[in-house]
């Protein structure tokens, strides 16, 4: 296939990601989209191995299959709960991938004396040092929501001096190469320090912080492929990278905001360590238990219910349950909305995706700013494995390390029904003081197990 009836295609797959991520944005079309940037996907891979330049052999194939079984394996076994780590470590291996070819890139130039042009050779630097500092990166924030080491900030005495150090390195190593030094030591010292400093930037990053990093590591990663597309003259990895540039740097931007954080300070800040340090006011009162029964005859006698999901019901699978219950209230009358905080579950849009899966009508998921006005004219808030969205110290106590995060005004409706199985905290780690509000009551269990409890109770009444 000749250049331009390639490009042409590739206009093709461009138009399909732009289309996609503008049904991504909305829950009703993101189902859409997902098909057309698949779509838009297949096609860059076909006409790519169709050029007329290019040598299957039998690699491609090779690495194709175990990529794509991996691939389809991983993410139909994956747990709505894990995904982000999945986005993590997706997104990972595009900024590894990107580093590699550029080493390959500098490989095959360097003992052409000469042939390493001025364009080139940034391009090398950037996606060298991009992809790998993201490949590292994603790698940690992978084992944090995994688990696989602690998910608080790793802080050490003189960590912000040595990554200034450490990055003054790796860019002196990147001017070398974009000047003209073409001894491969180089480029391999720039990826090895580029992947030392992406272990380093993301281990003082913790806890609620996580999304926003994994987010902005996305963005690095769609740098480095676009860096990699003027190495390999494509056009259509020069524009699908800067895409997902744009996009994930506008949606790190967005969870900032949501959060009220800026971004110098969840990269710099290691949120979380100051619980270490016990800067938080110690949440003191009685908490109120209550059981299924009393919140059936609380619900039925409502006018107005708001449902605020969490991720501890997306842990319990309570999406159905939930849907049933809200079908039942509204047989007797009862308004039945949903409160969506931009960040509860683990992942941006979880609340959407589940809600989505139990056919729960769109118009009655209400964002945040749309739904806080509403909580003082509301009967009761049924707070399903919640917490930190939830939580007013975020409000009231400037020594907590959510204080300035947005959230859901839930103490200010006539009454306030918290469902999660113990008193233990949420992600942040933090204690919650809307558990010993007056007008709480703790509905303890299983959110699936309580919510089938009060569909039971709701249809008896
Ligand atoms: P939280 O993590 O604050 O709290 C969840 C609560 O669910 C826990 O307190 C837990 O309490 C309860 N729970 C767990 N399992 C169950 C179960 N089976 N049944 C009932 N309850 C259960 O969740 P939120 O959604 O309020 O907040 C999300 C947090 O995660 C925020 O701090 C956010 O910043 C962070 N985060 C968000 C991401 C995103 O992109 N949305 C990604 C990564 C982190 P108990 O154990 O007592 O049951």
């Amino acid at each position: 296939m000749s250049n331009t009836t390639t490009n042409l295609f590739y206009l093709v797959t461009i138009i399909c990601f732009i289309l996609a991520l503008r049904d991504l944005s909305k829950p009703a079309k993101a189902r859409r989209g997902n098909w057309i940037g698949a779509f838009g996907m297949a096609v860059a891979i076909v006409v790519t191995l169709l050029h007329k330049d290019m040598h299957i052999g039998w690699r491609i194939p090779v690495g194709a299959a175990i990529g794509a079984a991996l691939g389809a394996v991983g993410a139909r076994r994956v747990k709505m709960t894990a995904m982000p780590q999945m986005v993590a470590l997706f997104n990972g291996v595009g900024g590894g991938a990107a580093a590699l070819v550029s080493l390959a890139e500098f490989h095959n130039l360097t003992p052409l004396p000469g042939h390493l042009h001025g364009d080139v050779s940034v391009s090398i630097a950037l996606s060298a040092l991009i992809g790998s500092v993201s490949f590292a990166g994603s790698m940690i924030a992978f084992a944090k929501l995994q688990e696989l080491i602690g998910g608080r900030p790793i802080t050490y005495p003189g960590q912000q001096f040595g990554n200034l150090i450490l990055a003054a390195a790796i860019i002196a190593a990147g001017v070398a190469i974009t000047v003209g030094a073409e001894q491969q030591w180089i480029v391999v010292a720039l990826i090895v320090g580029a992947l030392i400093f992406g272990v380093l930037f993301v281990l003082p990053i913790g806890g609620a912080d996580m999304p926003v990093v994994i987010s902005l590591l996305n963005a690095f990663t769609g740098l480095a492929a676009s860096a990699t597309g003027f190495e390999l003259d494509s056009n259509v990895l020069i524009v699908s990278g800067a895409i997902v540039g744009a996009s994930g740097t506008l949606l790190t931007l967005m969870m900032g905001k949501a959060m009220n954080r800026s971004i110098g300070n969840v990269l710099f800040g290691a949120f979380g360590s100051v619980q270490a340090s016990g800067g938080a006011a110690a949440v003191e009162g009685t908490v109120r238990s209550v059981t299924a029964e009393d919140v059936s005859i609380m619900l039925s006698y409502a006018s107005k219910v708001v449902v605020v999901p969490g991720y501890g019901l997306a842990v319990a699978q309570a999406q159905h349950a939930v849907r049933e219950l809200a079908d039942e209230l509204e047989k007797k009358g009862v308004d039945v909305e949903y409160a969506i905080h931009p960040v509860a579950g683990r992942m941006p849009g979880h609340m959407n995706v589940l809600l989505a899966e139990a056919n729960v009508p769109y118009p009655a998921l209400k964002e945040m700013d749309e739904i806080n006005p509403e909580f003082p004219q509301t009967d009761v808030v049924l707070v399903i494995g919640a917490n930190d969205v939830v939580n007013p110290a975020a409000r009231s106590d400037p020594g907590s390390p959510i204080y300035g995060m947005p959230i859901l005004n839930v103490d200010q409706a006539h009454q306030v029904v918290v469902m999660k199985r113990s008193m233990a905290t949420g992600f942040a780690g933090i204690d919650n003081p809307l558990f010993v509000d007056p007008k709480t009551a703790m509905l303890f269990g299983d959110a699936k197990d309580s919510v089938l409890k009060l569909v039971t109770g709701v249809k008896a009444l």
